[in-house]
Formats: structure tokens, sequence, C-alpha cells
């Protein structure tokens, strides 16, 4: 079975009625690059960006943090980047940064919320991947994104920033994608108010299902009901996809999610354009996605978005794929 998922590895990602998505890989280091060059996928989903800001004293610079996005471009070879901004916070303290405790990190200043209160930090880190944008496909993506007006500010801070750039003579891509994370309910709720703020989603079903659910990510008491299977979750998917498509822009997921084998019908159901995941998942994806039909898999995910449990969603998932080896 393994032998057979490697060998579908670099073929492309389509069902038996010809629909076609893209498979992507989730990132966090440098050092990751050539298993990804090696693993099937067709672009980087998900850059986390945190590990430039971890494990030192001091914040990383333009420059140093320009090296690093320009070395994973070339190294990418013309495979698209969509670079993450700083999500500090919440389950990933910086310690050297100004933070105060907080009695709730998850539900506190994190993700976009941060940059957009640190502007220096924001803008370098912009600039840095605006420059990398110069030396192949790259896209912006904001992370943990709330509000409407949250998109527009952080919009407006790339704005500037590409004025500077400008004013500094540096090249950068005019036309660079951004998107953000819907990864919060407030936003897969205004997605289609949100939508045409931007280029593109990306679905962190981690933490989606971690406030969806209103449980935290990490204590593993709540296991049972941290789960992005539960129809609560998928119906926030199944109207943020849909908001996606109704606005003509592309839809992906990053979260851990997209990588499940047992998930792949009912996502492929409600229309997800992007799976972005682990590496070592990909070729096991495509050997199940390449098994299925999308009108199949839409009959399925109609069907599992009026179940009222997370188990029922996956017995009718496992019986679906067990029909369909
Ligand atoms: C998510 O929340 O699903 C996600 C992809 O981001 P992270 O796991 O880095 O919070
Ligand atoms: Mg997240």
């Amino acid at each position: 079975h393994v032998a057979r998922a490697e060998a579908v590895r670099d073929l492309p990602a389509e069902t038996l009625d010809g629909h076609k998505v893209r498979v992507a890989a989730n990132m966090a280091s440098v050092d990751e690059l050539g298993v990804i060059m090696r693993s099937g996928a067709q672009e980087v989903g998900l850059l986390r960006t945190e590990f430039l800001y971890m494990r030192r004293d001091t914040a990383p610079g333009e420059d140093e943090q320009y090296d690093i996005y320009r070395s994973i471009v070339a190294g990418l070879k013309g495979k698209p980047l969509t670079v993450r901004t700083a999500d500090i916070g919440g389950d990933k303290p910086v310690s050297y940064l100004d933070r105060p405790a907080e009695a709730n990190p998850n539900l506190g200043w994190r993700g976009l919320r941060y940059s957009l209160a640190v502007p220096e930090l924001f803008e370098t880190q912009l600039a840095a991947i605006l420059r990398a944008s110069a030396h192949g496909p790259v896209r912006i993506m904001f992370p943990l994104v709330s509000t409407v007006d949250e998109v527009k500010a952080a919009k407006q801070r790339v704005q500037s920033v590409m004025d500077q750039l400008r004013t500094r003579a540096l090249p950068f891509d005019e036309g660079l994608e951004i998107g953000i994370m819907i990864e919060v309910p407030a936003a897969a709720e205004m997605a289609d108010l949100i939508a045409p703020e931007v280029d593109f989603f990306s679905i962190g079903t981690n933490d989606l299902t971690q406030y969806v659910m209103a449980a935290d990510r990490a204590n593993p008491k709540l296991k049972d009901l941290f789960d992005p299977f539960n129809p609560a979750v998928l119906r926030m998917i199944a109207k943020s996809i849909k908001a996606a498509h109704d606005a003509d822009i592309w839809i992906g997921m990053c979260g851990a999610m997209a990588g499940s084998p047992i998930a792949a019908p009912i996502l492929l159901g409600l229309g997800l354009d992007e799976f972005s995941m682990t590496p070592a998942d990909i070729a096991e994806f495509k050997l199940t996605l390449r098994g299925l039909s999308l009108s199949e898999c839409r009959n399925l995910s109609a069907r599992v978005l009026g179940l009222d449990t997370a188990r029922s969603v996956r017995e009718q998932a496992s019986l679906f794929l067990g029909r369909h080896k």
C-alpha cells in the first residue's frame, strides 16, 4: 500500500471524473525544503514563519528574513510559496517581545491583531516577503483574522510597504496574491463580506475547531470535543467555501484536517480547491483522491452536513471510502 502511494506521488491530484485540486505542503523551517520537493506537492500552502522569531534574543531584521524567504523561493523552483505573517502569541509565545502575561492567550493578543499593533515588526516582515516575491511566485497570508476592518488595515500596511519599496527602488511582484486564514468563527460567518477584499482563503481547522467548539486544541481532556469532523465545524467550512466561490476567489485548507484521508471525500464534495498538509501525507492523499469521483463526494458532503455527531460523520466517510478503495 505504501509503495502504491509512492507511485502516485507525482501524478496529478485528479478525481476519476477529472476534477483537479491543488495539493500543497505545510512548511515550518528551511530544512524541510528537500522533503517538500520530493513529496509531490505543487506548492507551499502554508509557511509558518514563527520559526524565524523563536530560539533567539531579538526579532529578525528585514535582510535576514529576505535572505531566508528568497532561498526558499529559489529552492521551490517556480512552485508558489504562501508566506503566513508571524502568528505570535496564543500557543506560539516569543519570550523577548515585550508582551503582557495573559489569562487566556488563545483568546488574546495574537496573530494579525498583534501584527497590526506592532507596525515596525509587521512592516519589516512584509518588506522582506515582498522583496522575495521578485524572485518567484509568493503569496502573503494573514493569520487569526476576526473582522473585515483587520483585513483592510493589513492591506493598507502592505500598500504602504509597497510604496516604501518603490521609493527604495527595490523590486517586488505588484500582482502578488493576498489572502487570509479562516480560523476564527467570526471570519467564517463574515466570509461573504471578507472575500471581496482578498485573493484567497485558507481554512485553519486547528484553531477553527478550537474556537467553534470552545475546546483548547492542546488539552487532552477535550480530545472528543476538539474534532474538526464535528458538524458544527463542517458547516462553518461549507459556508466559507461557498462564500469564497460566490466571490470568485479560491479557497484552501492548511489545518491538520486537510491531510486526513477520511476528510478528503467530504472536503472535495464541498468544493475545496487546495489541500495543504504535512509532506509525508501527500502520497496517501493523492492515492485516496484518485479513487474518488466528485459527483459522489458531493452527495456524501451534503449528507454529512445533516448529521448530528462527529462520530457519525466519520462513520459515513469511512464507509464511503471503503466502497471506493
Ligand atoms: C490552524 O490553526 O489550523 C493552522 C493551520 O495554523 P496553526 O496550526 O499554525 O495555528
Ligand atoms: Mg492557527
